[in-house]
């Protein structure tokens, strides 16, 4: 499969979640796969992020990005400014 391909379906599979605006700056969020392995969501603004959630298989995926969305909205995210939280 295409990264491009990976993306898209990646767009797809994450559709239903709601992300809310980054809890540092208001800025958007977006839910990053990394390698097939894990998942984490971060900000394009200023690159605020939550912990990665990893996966072990393509059905795992669903739930560790969902996870990952709810760090966030919880305001679980890691700054990577002054490396105070
Ligand atoms: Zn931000």
């Amino acid at each position: 499969m295409s990264i491009l391909a990976k993306v898209m379906a990646d767009l797809e599979l994450f559709k239903d979640l709601e992300i809310f605006e980054c809890p540092l700056c208001g800025g958007a969020g977006g839910i990053e796969v990394e390698n097939d392995w894990c998942v984490y969501v971060s900000c394009a603004d200023c690159g605020g992020h939550t912990s990665e959630v990893p996966f072990n298989s393509p059905d795992e995926k669903y739930a560790a990005a969902k996870k990952a969305v709810e760090n966030w909205n919880l305001g679980k995210v890691i700054s990577l400014g002054t490396g105070a939280n």
